[in-house]
């Protein structure tokens, strides 16, 4: 059976640990191929390829970096359909879900292209007399970035584009689930012409992750996965000294007016609460109608859109949702629904009796959808990460808005409705990091930054966009006072490579 190795120095490599994992096909709940688990002294080698590296790749002109960035923007797109079916075999998910995530992390790399112009730095002439100021951006130095089975390949693309076109080096520690595509794509980059050590990928568990953590040589931590995690990558990192931001876990409410229109309503909550599995740390997982009214009217046009989900393996063109990641990931999902439905939620579409022929074993449910679920439950507070969508009634406008605030995580929140005035008070007062008015997944876009607030995030930096550059860069300001010299009549002679003035 095939073992994954790490990626060091522009070059594949066993590492010394003999400790491997196993990369499950969620379809049919085998095990497909092996990963080779990093120890700390595997870390210490990647860590050290990155520190040797970093130094000529940071005095490399920027224009030269973005050129490797063109270049491997041209890579990921000729490679495009490889990487799609590499990353549906170990996550589950739909070929056009794989390619609609290759195409966002690609947008991150277009965006890297830009680097000249991101870190044109500020001058101000005079501040006092004689005395000129001017602030830089420098790169922090060797990047870490540690990152969650979802988005296999888009999310590690949030980080590295960025930091390394800013001149950092890279260490890359993938989530362990389905890490094939992310070595896949360094490997790419590495072929566009970065230079060796660069950027490097290991892969691992717990034990790779706190040598990251806890190495002298890393300079700063990006992460993104779940919020026990994120909170204490974010504590353990800092206490070393490094600069950290810990993008974590959610709970997205969409809100529906009783002017909504509500087949728009009912397709994008499919969408957005079903696709991928429900396994999109954007996915919405709460729908609040206004009104017992509106909420009746959801209800009857979303249950049978749900019944109606087509669920099978990436394998199937006509599938619309895969399984989910692993058999414990699966157990944790029923292990809530049941709960649910102890605490009185009712279940109004029940996913957990899909059978698929062939792939008895896979991790599968169907669509579930839960009705008149409230605040103090369960499945309300916790983030489910699967196919689940909870609606819960609330009497006024008002009551949605405190619900959404009161929510202990803070990433997205959409709100669908055709009033201008209630699109506008909802951007404006809700506690939440990105917000949709009749979109129900307000990804920003590249050039813009993603992040949430309250405990979606720790840290102050969102990835991608100007917080990106900011979070992987250091500002520096020079104060400057040249002495008065002596103008009239001064000539400037050259001297191989230095210039002096008589
Ligand atoms: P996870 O927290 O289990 O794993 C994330 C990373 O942390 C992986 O690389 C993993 O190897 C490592 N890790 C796991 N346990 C660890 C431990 N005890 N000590 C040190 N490192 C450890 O998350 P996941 O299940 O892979 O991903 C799903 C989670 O990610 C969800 O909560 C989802 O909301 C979140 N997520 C958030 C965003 C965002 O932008 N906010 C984006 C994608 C996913």
């Amino acid at each position: 059976m095939n073992t994954l190795q790490h990626f060091v120095s522009g070059a594949m490599w066993a590492g010394a640990s003999m400790r491997t994992g196993d990369i499950f096909n969620p379809a049919t709940g085998a095990v497909a191929s092996k990963v080779s688990l990093a120890s700390a002294a595997d870390v210490d080698h990647a860590v050290a390829a990155a520190r040797r590296a970093q130094p000529a790749w940071g005095a490399t002109p920027p224009p030269k970096r973005a050129a490797v960035m063109f270049e491997f923007r041209n890579l990921l797109n000729s490679h495009t359909d490889e990487l799609a079916a590499m990353l549906s075999a170990e996550h589950g998910k739909t070929l056009a879900d794989a390619k609609g995530e290759l195409a966002r992390g690609i947008e991150v790399v277009e965006f890297a292209c830009g680097i000249p112009q991101l870190l044109k730095g500020e001058y101000s002439e005079g501040v006092a007399a004689g005395i000129d100021s001017f602030a830089v951006r420098q790169p922090v130095g060797v990047v870490a970035g540690i990152t969650p089975f979802n988005f296999p390949a888009m999310v590690p693309l949030w980080m590295y584009p960025v930091s390394i076109a800013c001149g950092n080096a890279f260490v890359l520690k993938p989530s362990e689930r389905d890490p094939s595509v992310a070595v896949r794509i360094a490997e790419l980059l590495t072929q566009a012409g970065l230079p060796q050590g660069v950027m490097n990928v290991v892969n691992g568990d717990k034990e790779a992750v706190d040598a990251l953590l806890d190495h002298p040589d890393v300079d700063a931590v990006s992460f993104v996965g779940s919020t026990a995690i994120g909170e204490y990558i974010y504590a353990r990192g800092a206490a070393s000294g490094k600069r950290v931001q810990a993008l974590c876990g959610a709970k997205n409410h969409l809100v529906v007016m009783p002017d909504a229109d509500m087949d728009q309503v009912a397709d994008a909550l499919v969408g957005s609460a079903y696709g991928s599995a429900g396994e999109r740390c954007m996915a919405v997982s709460v729908a609040v109608p206004v009104g017992e009214e509106t909420a009746d009217r959801l209800v009857t046009v979303l249950k049978p859109r749900v019944e109606g989900l087509r669920v099978a393996p990436y394998t199937d063109p006509s599938s619309e949702m895969g399984p989910v990641i692993t058999r414990q990931s699966l157990e944790r999902i029923r292990g809530l629904i049941a709960d649910g439905i102890d605490a009185g939620a009712e279940l109004v579409v029940d996913g957990r009796g899909l059978q698929l022929q062939g792939y008895e074993d896979g991790f599968f449910i169907g669509g579930c959808l839960f009705d008149r679920v409230t605040t103090d439950m369960s499945i309300y507070r916790q983030e489910i990460f699967g196919p689940v969508l909870s609606v819960v009634r609330s009497p006024s406008y008002e009551t949605a808005v405190e619900m959404v605030n009161d929510h202990e995580y803070g990433n997205g929140a959409a709100i669908f409705t055709r009033d201008g005035d209630a699109a506008r008070d909802f951007s404006s007062r809700v506690k939440i990091g990105m917000v949709g008015v009749n979109v129900p997944i307000p990804v920003p876009v590249a050039y813009h930054s993603f992040g949430g607030w309250k405990r979606s995030l720790f840290g102050d930096h969102y990835v991608h966009g100007m917080e990106g550059v900011r979070f992987n860069t250091r500002l520096k300001t020079v104060t400057a006072r040249w002495p008065e010299s002596i103008r009239e009549g001064a000539v400037f002679s050259f001297h191989a490579g230095s210039e002096t003035r008589n």
